[in-house]
Parts: C-alpha cells; structure tokens; sequence
C-alpha cells in the first residue's frame, strides 16, 4: 500500500500525545495519540507526510516507530526535556459523546516551531489540531504553500479564538466536527454555520459528522459521503484526525480540486476513519494491507451506487 516512490510532500503539524481513553467497555492508558500521529499514519497511505511537532522525554523510540514504519519523515519533531502532551477522555454509552477530562499541553505549552529546510517547499500543508498560534508560526515558514488544510477542536474554539479566526483567513480547507461547526460560528444549523464559516476565510468547509457521515461545502458544489456501517467500535479517539489525513494525503496525490477528486478525497477519509475507529490508538490504521483498504472502498462506493 505505501507507495515506493512518494512524490508528494504533505507538511503536517499537530499533537503527537498520550491518551489515556475509557470507553463504555474498555480503557487505556497513555497510548499514542495526537492529532499529527493519525493524521500522518493515515495520509502516509498517499503522500510523503512531514511532521512538525514536540515531544518529551517520555516518548520513546517506539512511539516514534509507529510514524517511521509509515515512512512518515519526523526530521521536524523535536525531542525535549519534560513531558509528552496528554489527554484523558471518556465516552457515554452511545460512544458518540464524550467528555474531555485532561488536556495537559506540557512541552506543547512552550514550543516555538522551527520547519526543517526540506519542509519549507511543500506544496499541500495540513494544519492538525493544536494551538492556532502555532498553527500559524508553521504557515508563516511553509513558503511552497499552495493548499492549506486545518483542523480544530472545540478547546481551541473556546480558548483561542481570536487567534483561530486570524489562521483561518489563511486556509484554504477547514476541517471541523457539527458540534465545532455551531460552537465556531454560533448558528444554530450545520447549513448555516458553513455559510458563517466559509465567509471567514476557508473556500472549502468539510463537516465530520460521526457515524453519520460528512459533509463538503464548496464554491461550486456540497457533497456528502455516509459513514462506513461498522458493527465494531472499539474507540472513536482520532477518528476525525485520521478522516482529515486521508482526506488531504487523497488531494496531495492529486494535485486537483475538481469535483470527481474532492469526492474521492471524502471517501478516502471515510474509509481510513473506520480502520482507526476498530482499535485503540493507531492500531487500526498501522500497517493495512492495499487491498483491504481497496475492499473497504468497494464497500462504501456500493452502498451509494443507486
Ligand atoms: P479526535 O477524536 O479526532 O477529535 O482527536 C482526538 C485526538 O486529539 C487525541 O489523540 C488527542 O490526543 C488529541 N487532542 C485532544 N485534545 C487536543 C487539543 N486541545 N489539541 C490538540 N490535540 C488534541
């Protein structure tokens, strides 16, 4: 599945955390997770990701391994004294809410990112889920920039807005959940707050809508792609970074934003979510095999075949 010859450079910045998740019937502690870990993991499928980011001392080279087994390149990560980022979640019974227990920044809190050289010139940049300002100290490095893609959840709508709003000005693609989509723009529909939103600055708005799908609003078409029908959620965590990864490793390898390719990259970020969703961590989206990611797309394209 990893092609061999990957020419397609897609800068990623994000969390590279450890979760520590209980679902109705399961737990973890301090597994990997983060935004640019699914995220990378999941586009390492299609492209070259290129990761921006922090750790601590307490990630080990075996963390590290997970995204190197990708061939996701992790020259832009910096190892530091101190702690990981961590976050501590727990689902409801339905496993669609859940409640957010610990957001601890740690070595995140002081990280002044400073891109490779060889990052600089990447076409395709994926602002992943983390602090808007960094978000936009990347964007200021990443000079080859010619499709921008972001990513936020509801603690930086709350906490940072402001500084998301300026980001947002910048960025081509906007990557959001409904419940972030409401909270962003204060509308009390997801057609209205995409109308709100795209009139901030993203020509392009994708609404993750959990098990029920997501939805494109574009200048010139919405499209809307169902979820895959899974009879196994093991955990929901990353499921909306790994659809974002797929999503923009999809549009990397094309080079297009044409209707055809825009709904391909719906339905690739699609089918990557529902591996991450069957496992813990990034146990469900390491190491798939080409035609059971081909399957599982054989599956979807059927059910919305009339
Ligand atoms: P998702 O389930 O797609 O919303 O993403 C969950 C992932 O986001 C987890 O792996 C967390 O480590 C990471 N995460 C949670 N809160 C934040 C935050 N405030 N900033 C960046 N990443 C976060």
């Amino acid at each position: 599945m990893i092609p061999d010859d990957r020419r397609h450079p897609l800068l990623i910045v994000g969390s590279l955390a450890f979760d520590s998740v209980e679902t109705p019937t399961d737990k973890v502690e301090r597994a990997l997770g983060g935004s640019a870990s699914f995220a990378s993991i999941a586009a390492s499928y299609y492209s070259q990701p290129q990761v921006v980011g922090i750790v601590g001392t307490d990630f080990t080279d075996h963390h590290m391994s997970r995204m190197l087994d990708h061939k996701v390149d992790t020259a832009g990560v910096e190892r530091v004294a101190g702690e990981t980022f961590h976050w501590r979640g727990r689902y409801h019974s339905n496993f669609k809410e859940r409640d957010t227990l610990e957001t601890a920044l740690n070595v995140f809190e002081s990280f002044d990112p400073v891109l490779p050289e060889a990052y600089r010139d990447a076409p395709v940049v994926f602002l992943g889920n983390i602090a808007p300002e960094l978000q936009l100290k990347v964007l200021e490095q990443a000079r080859g920039a010619r499709l921008v893609a972001l990513d936020t959840m509801n603690f930086w709508i709350e906490t940072a807005r402001d500084a998301l709003i300026e980001v947002l000005k910048r960025v081509d693609i906007l990557l959001i959940n409904d419940e972030e989509a409401v909270q962003l723009s204060g509308a009390d529909s997801v057609v209205e707050a995409a109308a709100h939103i795209r009139a901030l600055g993203p020509k392009y708005l994708v609404i993750k809508r959990g098990e029920y799908g997501a939805i494109l609003f574009g200048p010139d078409s919405t499209l809307y792609v169902p979820a895959m029908l899974l009879s196994n959620v093991v955990d929901p965590t990353g499921a909306g970074d790994t659809f974002a990864g797929g999503f923009i490793g999809h549009l990397s390898s094309s080079g297009s934003l044409d209707r055809a390719t825009l709904g391909g990259a719906l339905l690739t970020g699609t089918v990557m979510a529902s591996f991450a969703v069957e496992a813990f961590s990034v146990d469900g989206i390491c190491g798939l095999k080409a035609e059971r990611v081909a399957g599982r797309r054989a599956e979807l394209e059927a059910m919305i075949r009339y």
